[in-house]
């Protein structure tokens, strides 16, 4: 396979899935089954571009078991384009750098590890934008 494709897929499998609401057009992140603006039903599977900017945040001291090693680090409430809210933790910035309103971008990256046989767990985080991307 090619590198390109190789990169193809993964960008595939971890775009932010949501739903839309075919009654208002409000996105939502994850699987839902009721509108949360206007409580309709018909909602139907769509991709999140992943892009956002910073809402609030905060910086994460005591992380829970398995986040150790990374404090201290960032963590945000980001508002994507589409609207929705979402959680996650910052990376590739230094805390002194993070502002509201910052724009960034989904990115995948390892989040914990377990154990020296290392079963790793990856998810998405969130990084500055890059500004040829603005
Ligand atoms: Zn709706």
């Amino acid at each position: 396979m090619s590198l390109a494709r190789h990169w193809r897929l993964q960008n595939q499998r971890y775009r932010l899935m949501g739903m839309r609401c075919e009654d208002c057009g409000a996105r939502m992140i994850g699987r839902r089954f009721v509108c949360t603006r206007c409580k309709s039903r018909e909602l139907q599977p769509c991709y999140l571009k992943g892009q956002g900017a910073v809402y609030s945040y905060t910086v994460v001291y005591d992380a829970p078991s398995g986040y150790e090693g990374m404090v201290p680090y960032p963590a945000a409430l980001v508002r994507l384009d589409e609207g929705p809210l979402v959680a996650a933790q910052l990376t590739d910035v230094d805390i002194e750098e993070v502002y509201v309103g910052m724009p960034v971008e989904m990115v995948t990256r390892r989040l914990r590890e377990y154990g020296e046989d290392g079963l790793i767990v990856y998810g998405y985080k969130f990084r500055p934008r890059l500004k040829d991307q603005l």
